[in-house]
Protein backbone atom coordinates (compact mmCIF):
# COMPACT_ATOMS: atom_id res chain seq x y z
CA UNK A 1 0.00 0.00 0.00
CA UNK A 2 1.26 3.33 -0.79
CA UNK A 3 2.79 5.97 1.99
CA UNK A 4 2.85 9.30 2.03
CA UNK A 5 4.17 11.82 4.86
CA UNK A 6 1.14 13.82 4.56
CA UNK A 7 -2.18 14.08 2.68
CA UNK A 8 -2.98 17.43 1.98
CA UNK A 9 -6.47 18.24 1.10
CA UNK A 10 -7.38 21.45 -1.14
CA UNK A 11 -4.78 22.74 -3.58
CA UNK A 12 -5.83 26.71 -3.19
CA UNK A 13 -3.28 29.35 -2.63
CA UNK A 14 -2.83 28.12 0.69
CA UNK A 15 -2.47 23.52 -0.44
CA UNK A 16 -0.04 24.58 -2.92
CA UNK A 17 2.36 26.44 -1.28
CA UNK A 18 2.43 24.02 1.38
CA UNK A 19 2.62 20.85 -0.81
CA UNK A 20 5.46 22.85 -2.24
CA UNK A 21 7.14 23.93 1.09
CA UNK A 22 6.71 20.24 2.48
CA UNK A 23 8.43 18.70 -0.41
CA UNK A 24 11.21 21.27 -0.29
CA UNK A 25 11.86 19.85 3.02
CA UNK A 26 12.39 16.30 1.71
CA UNK A 27 8.83 15.47 2.67
CA UNK A 28 6.29 13.51 0.62
CA UNK A 29 2.80 14.53 0.14
CA UNK A 30 -0.39 13.98 -1.87
CA UNK A 31 -2.45 16.47 -2.89
CA UNK A 32 -6.27 15.75 -3.40
CA UNK A 33 -8.42 19.04 -4.70
CA UNK A 34 -11.09 19.63 -6.36
CA UNK A 35 -12.43 22.99 -8.07
CA UNK A 36 -14.66 24.22 -5.90
CA UNK A 37 -17.75 27.37 -7.10
CA UNK A 38 -17.10 29.25 -3.87
CA UNK A 39 -13.26 28.59 -3.42
CA UNK A 40 -11.63 32.35 -2.91
CA UNK A 41 -7.83 31.70 -4.59
CA UNK A 42 -10.29 31.24 -8.23
CA UNK A 43 -11.20 34.67 -8.20
CA UNK A 44 -8.22 35.96 -6.51
CA UNK A 45 -6.57 39.16 -8.35
CA UNK A 46 -3.40 38.25 -6.07
CA UNK A 47 -1.96 41.45 -4.91
CA UNK A 48 0.49 41.70 -1.75
CA UNK A 49 1.24 44.27 -0.15
CA UNK A 50 2.59 44.65 3.48
CA UNK A 51 0.67 47.89 4.45
CA UNK A 52 -2.60 48.72 5.04
CA UNK A 53 -3.72 51.07 2.61
CA UNK A 54 -6.48 52.74 3.58
CA UNK A 55 -4.62 53.12 7.62
CA UNK A 56 -1.03 52.96 6.49
CA UNK A 57 -0.43 50.55 9.25
CA UNK A 58 1.97 47.50 8.49
CA UNK A 59 -0.07 44.12 7.75
CA UNK A 60 0.95 41.46 11.26
CA UNK A 61 4.39 39.70 11.29
CA UNK A 62 5.11 41.76 7.35
CA UNK A 63 8.54 41.51 7.39
CA UNK A 64 8.94 38.06 8.02
CA UNK A 65 6.27 37.32 5.40
CA UNK A 66 7.95 39.73 2.84
CA UNK A 67 11.48 37.93 3.32
CA UNK A 68 10.45 34.44 2.57
CA UNK A 69 7.23 35.48 -0.21
CA UNK A 70 10.33 36.72 -2.42
CA UNK A 71 12.21 33.51 -1.88
CA UNK A 72 9.07 30.99 -2.06
CA UNK A 73 7.65 32.09 -5.35
CA UNK A 74 10.58 32.23 -7.39
CA UNK A 75 11.41 29.11 -6.26
CA UNK A 76 8.21 27.82 -7.40
CA UNK A 77 8.34 29.07 -10.72
CA UNK A 78 11.56 27.54 -10.79
CA UNK A 79 10.43 23.96 -10.07
CA UNK A 80 6.96 24.11 -11.97
CA UNK A 81 9.07 26.20 -14.87
CA UNK A 82 6.01 28.40 -15.19
CA UNK A 83 5.81 32.45 -14.97
CA UNK A 84 3.23 33.78 -12.27
CA UNK A 85 5.57 36.34 -9.88
CA UNK A 86 5.29 39.59 -10.99
CA UNK A 87 6.62 42.50 -8.71
CA UNK A 88 4.66 45.43 -9.37
CA UNK A 89 4.43 49.09 -7.51
CA UNK A 90 1.37 50.07 -6.18
CA UNK A 91 -0.26 53.48 -6.40
CA UNK A 92 -2.19 55.12 -3.42
CA UNK A 93 -3.58 57.76 -4.36
CA UNK A 94 -3.86 61.04 -2.09
CA UNK A 95 -7.10 62.73 -1.15
CA UNK A 96 -6.07 65.53 0.79
CA UNK A 97 -2.50 67.21 1.64
CA UNK A 98 -2.84 65.40 5.10
CA UNK A 99 -2.54 61.83 2.90
CA UNK A 100 1.14 63.22 1.55
CA UNK A 101 2.56 64.03 4.51
CA UNK A 102 1.49 61.03 6.45
CA UNK A 103 3.19 58.85 3.62
CA UNK A 104 6.33 61.30 3.46
CA UNK A 105 7.03 60.98 7.05
CA UNK A 106 6.10 57.14 7.13
CA UNK A 107 8.68 56.86 4.24
CA UNK A 108 11.57 58.35 6.49
CA UNK A 109 10.92 55.50 9.07
CA UNK A 110 12.86 52.46 9.47
CA UNK A 111 10.29 50.54 9.74
CA UNK A 112 8.40 51.68 6.70
CA UNK A 113 11.30 52.69 4.26
CA UNK A 114 11.59 49.33 2.34
CA UNK A 115 7.96 49.40 1.52
CA UNK A 116 7.45 53.27 0.21
CA UNK A 117 9.16 54.86 -2.21
CA UNK A 118 9.92 58.49 -0.53
CA UNK A 119 8.28 60.99 -3.38
CA UNK A 120 4.83 62.65 -4.67
CA UNK A 121 3.96 60.77 -7.82
CA UNK A 122 1.61 62.67 -10.35
CA UNK A 123 -1.07 59.99 -11.15
CA UNK A 124 -1.69 58.61 -14.34
CA UNK A 125 -4.24 60.74 -17.14
CA UNK A 126 -7.65 59.45 -16.52
CA UNK A 127 -7.66 59.46 -12.56
CA UNK A 128 -9.19 62.08 -10.90
CA UNK A 129 -7.20 62.69 -8.31
CA UNK A 130 -5.90 66.17 -6.72
CA UNK A 131 -3.35 65.30 -4.41
CA UNK A 132 -0.95 62.97 -6.59
CA UNK A 133 0.15 59.96 -5.67
CA UNK A 134 2.75 57.62 -3.68
CA UNK A 135 4.33 54.35 -4.67
CA UNK A 136 4.99 50.99 -3.11
CA UNK A 137 8.46 48.87 -2.98
CA UNK A 138 8.39 45.11 -2.77
CA UNK A 139 4.80 44.46 -3.58
CA UNK A 140 3.52 42.89 -6.48
CA UNK A 141 0.83 40.17 -7.68
CA UNK A 142 0.96 36.51 -8.00
CA UNK A 143 -1.09 35.03 -11.11
CA UNK A 144 -2.78 32.57 -8.59
CA UNK A 145 -4.84 30.30 -11.24
CA UNK A 146 -1.08 30.13 -13.06
CA UNK A 147 0.52 29.30 -9.83
CA UNK A 148 -2.54 26.62 -8.65
CA UNK A 149 -2.57 24.93 -12.06
CA UNK A 150 1.41 24.43 -12.37
CA UNK A 151 1.30 22.87 -8.95
CA UNK A 152 -1.14 20.58 -9.45
CA UNK A 153 0.46 19.72 -13.27
CA UNK A 154 4.14 19.32 -11.37
CA UNK A 155 2.63 17.20 -8.74
CA UNK A 156 1.08 14.79 -11.28
CA UNK A 157 4.23 14.28 -13.06
CA UNK A 158 5.08 11.90 -9.91
CA UNK A 159 1.13 10.61 -9.63
CA UNK A 160 0.95 12.85 -6.15
CA UNK A 161 -1.80 14.94 -7.05
CA UNK A 162 -5.78 13.42 -7.47
CA UNK A 163 -8.32 15.33 -8.33
CA UNK A 164 -11.19 14.39 -5.59
CA UNK A 165 -13.36 15.36 -3.39
CA UNK A 166 -11.56 14.35 -0.18
CA UNK A 167 -13.96 12.52 1.89
CA UNK A 168 -13.13 12.38 5.78
CA UNK A 169 -15.83 9.55 6.86
CA UNK A 170 -13.52 7.06 4.51
CA UNK A 171 -10.17 7.89 7.06
CA UNK A 172 -9.17 5.27 9.60
CA UNK A 173 -6.80 5.38 12.00
CA UNK A 174 -3.47 3.28 11.27
CA UNK A 175 -0.57 2.37 13.01
CA UNK A 176 1.66 4.59 11.04
CA UNK A 177 -0.74 7.60 11.29
CA UNK A 178 -3.81 7.09 8.80
CA UNK A 179 -5.30 5.37 6.04
CA UNK A 180 -7.36 6.90 3.46
CA UNK A 181 -8.45 4.24 1.13
CA UNK A 182 -5.73 2.58 -0.17
CA UNK A 183 -3.18 5.36 0.80
CA UNK A 184 -1.38 5.26 4.01
CA UNK A 185 0.41 8.65 5.77
CA UNK A 186 1.51 10.11 8.83
CA UNK A 187 -1.18 13.07 8.93
CA UNK A 188 -3.45 14.57 7.13
CA UNK A 189 -3.09 18.78 6.43
CA UNK A 190 -6.57 20.52 6.12
CA UNK A 191 -5.92 23.49 3.61
CA UNK A 192 -9.55 23.48 2.45
CA UNK A 193 -10.06 27.20 2.70
CA UNK A 194 -13.71 28.75 2.18
CA UNK A 195 -14.96 25.02 2.41
CA UNK A 196 -14.16 24.51 5.46
CA UNK A 197 -14.90 28.41 6.42
CA UNK A 198 -17.98 28.10 5.59
CA UNK A 199 -18.64 24.45 7.47
CA UNK A 200 -19.41 22.57 4.19
CA UNK A 201 -16.35 20.46 5.01
CA UNK A 202 -17.31 17.33 7.13
CA UNK A 203 -14.32 18.53 9.30
CA UNK A 204 -15.43 21.16 11.99
CA UNK A 205 -13.07 23.74 12.86
CA UNK A 206 -14.68 26.91 14.96
CA UNK A 207 -13.21 30.42 14.42
CA UNK A 208 -14.13 31.63 11.13
CA UNK A 209 -15.98 34.57 9.72
CA UNK A 210 -15.87 34.68 6.09
CA UNK A 211 -16.24 38.28 4.00
CA UNK A 212 -17.64 37.78 0.47
CA UNK A 213 -15.91 39.86 -1.86
CA UNK A 214 -17.10 40.59 -5.38
CA UNK A 215 -15.28 42.30 -8.84
CA UNK A 216 -15.86 43.63 -12.00
CA UNK A 217 -13.39 43.48 -15.23
CA UNK A 218 -14.37 46.40 -17.14
CA UNK A 219 -12.83 47.60 -20.58
CA UNK A 220 -11.51 50.94 -21.07
CA UNK A 221 -10.75 52.77 -24.42
CA UNK A 222 -6.85 52.32 -23.64
CA UNK A 223 -4.38 50.51 -21.63
CA UNK A 224 -3.83 51.21 -17.85
CA UNK A 225 -0.14 49.34 -18.51
CA UNK A 226 1.44 48.07 -15.10
CA UNK A 227 -0.37 50.27 -12.92
CA UNK A 228 -2.49 49.13 -9.64
CA UNK A 229 -4.34 52.16 -8.39
CA UNK A 230 -5.58 51.89 -4.97
CA UNK A 231 -8.63 55.17 -3.76
CA UNK A 232 -10.23 52.80 -1.59
CA UNK A 233 -10.62 50.04 -4.17
CA UNK A 234 -7.85 48.85 -6.39
CA UNK A 235 -7.66 49.44 -10.30
CA UNK A 236 -5.49 47.40 -11.54
CA UNK A 237 -4.49 47.32 -15.34
CA UNK A 238 -5.35 44.06 -17.37
CA UNK A 239 -3.82 42.87 -20.97
CA UNK A 240 -6.21 43.99 -23.84
CA UNK A 241 -7.20 47.26 -22.32
CA UNK A 242 -9.21 46.09 -19.06
CA UNK A 243 -9.03 46.24 -15.64
CA UNK A 244 -10.17 44.75 -13.15
CA UNK A 245 -11.80 46.76 -10.38
CA UNK A 246 -12.56 45.46 -6.20
CA UNK A 247 -12.98 44.52 -3.94
CA UNK A 248 -15.97 44.49 -1.86
CA UNK A 249 -16.66 43.02 1.81
CA UNK A 250 -19.48 41.90 2.80
CA UNK A 251 -20.56 39.66 5.55
CA UNK A 252 -23.44 37.75 4.45
CA UNK A 253 -24.63 35.99 1.16
CA UNK A 254 -22.24 33.53 0.49
CA UNK A 255 -24.16 31.20 -1.74
CA UNK A 256 -25.80 34.33 -3.25
CA UNK A 257 -22.54 34.53 -6.15
CA UNK A 258 -22.50 37.83 -8.04
CA UNK A 259 -24.95 40.89 -6.59
CA UNK A 260 -26.11 44.30 -7.89
CA UNK A 261 -25.55 45.75 -4.68
CA UNK A 262 -21.62 45.12 -4.89
CA UNK A 263 -21.71 46.08 -8.64
CA UNK A 264 -23.31 49.10 -8.32
CA UNK A 265 -21.10 50.33 -5.45
CA UNK A 266 -17.79 49.48 -8.08
CA UNK A 267 -19.32 50.91 -10.45
CA UNK A 268 -20.06 54.56 -7.74
CA UNK A 269 -16.44 54.29 -7.23
CA UNK A 270 -15.46 54.10 -11.01
CA UNK A 271 -17.63 56.97 -12.02
CA UNK A 272 -15.43 58.89 -8.83
CA UNK A 273 -12.26 57.88 -9.55
CA UNK A 274 -11.87 57.52 -13.53
CA UNK A 275 -12.79 60.25 -16.13
CA UNK A 276 -13.25 58.33 -19.21
CA UNK A 277 -15.69 55.85 -20.57
CA UNK A 278 -15.39 52.04 -19.53
CA UNK A 279 -18.01 49.23 -19.94
CA UNK A 280 -18.57 46.46 -17.23
CA UNK A 281 -17.48 43.04 -18.87
CA UNK A 282 -17.20 40.39 -15.94
CA UNK A 283 -18.60 40.55 -12.35
CA UNK A 284 -16.77 38.22 -9.92
CA UNK A 285 -17.68 36.77 -6.35
CA UNK A 286 -15.77 34.65 -3.62
CA UNK A 287 -15.37 34.56 -0.17
CA UNK A 288 -12.31 34.68 2.12
CA UNK A 289 -11.59 32.66 4.68
CA UNK A 290 -10.93 34.95 7.41
CA UNK A 291 -11.50 34.47 11.19
CA UNK A 292 -12.94 35.88 14.27
CA UNK A 293 -9.44 37.77 15.41
CA UNK A 294 -7.69 38.23 11.73
CA UNK A 295 -5.29 35.15 12.88
CA UNK A 296 -4.92 32.22 10.72
CA UNK A 297 -5.64 29.10 12.03
CA UNK A 298 -2.56 26.90 11.75
CA UNK A 299 -1.71 23.82 13.99
CA UNK A 300 -3.19 20.70 15.27
CA UNK A 301 -7.09 20.01 15.09
CA UNK A 302 -8.18 19.98 18.68
CA UNK A 303 -10.44 16.86 18.27
CA UNK A 304 -8.78 14.65 15.65
CA UNK A 305 -5.53 13.12 15.96
CA UNK A 306 -2.90 13.24 12.95
CA UNK A 307 -4.90 15.88 11.79
CA UNK A 308 -3.91 19.62 10.86
CA UNK A 309 -5.20 22.76 9.95
CA UNK A 310 -3.75 25.30 7.64
CA UNK A 311 -6.59 28.17 6.82
CA UNK A 312 -7.60 31.23 7.80
CA UNK A 313 -5.52 33.53 5.55
CA UNK A 314 -8.40 36.00 5.29
CA UNK A 315 -7.89 38.43 2.44
CA UNK A 316 -3.51 38.06 2.24
CA UNK A 317 -3.42 34.50 1.44
CA UNK A 318 -0.41 35.61 -1.01
CA UNK A 319 1.19 37.41 1.82
CA UNK A 320 1.02 35.12 4.35
CA UNK A 321 0.63 31.18 2.99
CA UNK A 322 4.91 31.19 2.38
CA UNK A 323 5.78 32.00 6.09
CA UNK A 324 3.29 30.41 7.73
CA UNK A 325 3.80 27.34 5.84
CA UNK A 326 7.19 27.75 6.40
CA UNK A 327 6.60 27.90 10.19
CA UNK A 328 3.94 24.64 10.00
CA UNK A 329 6.93 22.48 7.82
CA UNK A 330 9.75 23.07 10.32
CA UNK A 331 7.22 22.14 13.07
CA UNK A 332 6.43 19.28 11.07
CA UNK A 333 10.01 18.23 10.15
CA UNK A 334 12.14 19.87 13.02
CA UNK A 335 9.83 20.54 16.29
CA UNK A 336 10.12 24.37 15.29
CA UNK A 337 7.77 26.16 17.86
CA UNK A 338 4.37 27.28 15.96
CA UNK A 339 2.99 30.57 16.23
CA UNK A 340 0.92 30.89 18.89
CA UNK A 341 -1.41 33.48 17.71
CA UNK A 342 -2.83 31.05 15.42
CA UNK A 343 -3.27 27.98 17.45
CA UNK A 344 -6.64 26.13 15.89
CA UNK A 345 -7.31 25.46 19.70
CA UNK A 346 -7.97 28.68 20.60
CA UNK A 347 -11.57 28.93 19.01
CA UNK A 348 -12.57 25.07 21.36
CA UNK A 349 -14.89 26.59 24.03
C1 LIG B 1 -12.70 39.05 -4.51
C2 LIG B 1 -11.48 38.57 -3.76
C3 LIG B 1 -10.25 39.14 -4.05
C4 LIG B 1 -9.11 38.71 -3.35
N1 LIG B 1 -7.90 39.28 -3.65
C5 LIG B 1 -6.80 38.84 -3.00
C6 LIG B 1 -5.54 39.37 -3.32
O1 LIG B 1 -5.41 40.23 -4.20
N2 LIG B 1 -4.46 38.93 -2.61
C7 LIG B 1 -4.57 37.98 -1.63
O2 LIG B 1 -3.56 37.60 -1.03
N3 LIG B 1 -5.77 37.44 -1.33
C8 LIG B 1 -6.88 37.85 -1.99
N4 LIG B 1 -8.09 37.32 -1.66
C9 LIG B 1 -8.16 36.34 -0.56
C10 LIG B 1 -7.65 35.00 -1.05
O3 LIG B 1 -8.41 34.65 -2.18
C11 LIG B 1 -7.77 33.93 0.05
O4 LIG B 1 -7.07 34.33 1.20
C12 LIG B 1 -7.17 32.62 -0.45
O5 LIG B 1 -7.64 32.32 -1.72
C13 LIG B 1 -7.46 31.46 0.47
O6 LIG B 1 -6.85 30.35 -0.11
P1 LIG B 1 -7.05 28.89 0.46
O7 LIG B 1 -6.19 27.99 -0.35
O8 LIG B 1 -6.82 28.89 1.94
O9 LIG B 1 -8.59 28.55 0.26
P2 LIG B 1 -9.47 28.32 -1.08
O10 LIG B 1 -9.10 29.31 -2.11
O11 LIG B 1 -10.88 28.28 -0.64
O12 LIG B 1 -9.01 26.92 -1.62
C14 LIG B 1 -9.40 25.71 -1.01
C15 LIG B 1 -9.32 24.60 -2.03
O13 LIG B 1 -9.60 23.36 -1.38
C16 LIG B 1 -10.54 22.62 -2.13
N5 LIG B 1 -11.23 21.73 -1.19
C17 LIG B 1 -11.93 22.06 -0.09
N6 LIG B 1 -12.39 20.97 0.52
C18 LIG B 1 -11.95 19.89 -0.20
C19 LIG B 1 -12.07 18.47 -0.07
N7 LIG B 1 -12.73 17.90 0.97
N8 LIG B 1 -11.49 17.68 -0.99
C20 LIG B 1 -10.79 18.22 -2.03
N9 LIG B 1 -10.65 19.57 -2.20
C21 LIG B 1 -11.21 20.38 -1.30
C22 LIG B 1 -11.41 23.70 -2.76
O14 LIG B 1 -12.14 23.20 -3.85
C23 LIG B 1 -10.34 24.71 -3.15
O15 LIG B 1 -9.76 24.32 -4.37
C24 LIG B 1 -9.23 37.71 -2.36
C25 LIG B 1 -10.47 37.12 -2.12
C26 LIG B 1 -11.58 37.54 -2.80
C27 LIG B 1 -12.90 36.88 -2.52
Amino acid sequence: MPYVDYIIVGGGISGSVLSYTLMKHGASIHLFDVPDENMSSKVAVGLWNPIIMKRMKKVWMADEMMEVLHEVYPDIEAWTQKPFFEPLPLRRVFRNPGEQNTWMELSDQQSFAPFLQDSIEPTPSGIIAEYGSGLTKGTGRLRVNTMMASVREKLGETYSFTEEYFNWEVVEPHSEGVQYKDLKAHAIISCEGTHLALGKSQLRQQGFSPVKGELLTVQLNRDLGKECIHQGHFMLGEKGQKASIGATYAWEGFEDGPTPKAKDELIQHMDKVWSEDYKVINHYAGTRPATKDRRPIIGPHPLKENVWVFNGMGSRAVLMAPYLAQNLAEHLLYGVPLIKECDPARFKS
